[in-house]
């Protein structure tokens, strides 16, 4: 069982940011920015290219529920997919980054 799986499962534990019944939203263990949320589909898919349709709707509600209700009107989310992107849990999931200056283009 892939990470994120067992963070989903409650057999790992993480800072809960929002969970609903198809998606979890978690701090970064690494934070990259002051905020950085890591935004989950609940179901294991590999990667943006392998999520159903429902899933990708599924975590972009969360964000926009999210970056409204915390007053977070300036972010980046990024999906990285594949290793050379920058992915290394094989279990999709949208970067909220956001609270300073963003570089790009990223590295
Ligand atoms: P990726 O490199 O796949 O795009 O992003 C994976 C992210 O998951 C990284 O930013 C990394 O810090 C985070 N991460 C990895 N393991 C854990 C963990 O056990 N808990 C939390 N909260 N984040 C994790
Ligand atoms: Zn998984």
């Amino acid at each position: 069982m892939c990470i994120f799986c067992k963070i989903i499962n409650k057999e790992i534990p993480a800072q809960t940011i929002y969970e609903d019944a198809d998606t979890l939203a978690i701090a970064d263990v690494n934070s990259q920015a002051p905020l950085h949320w890591l935004v989950i589909p609940k179901v294991h898919v590999e990667n943006l290219t392998q999520a159903a349709p429902e899933q990708i709707l599924a975590c972009t509600r969360t964000i926009q529920h999210l970056t409204r209700e915390k007053g977070v009107a300036e972010y980046r989310a990024v999906v990285n997919t594949g290793a050379a992107a920058g992915q290394t849990v094989p279990h999709l999931h949208f970067h909220i980054l956001a609270g300073r200056a963003l570089g790009w283009p990223p590295g």
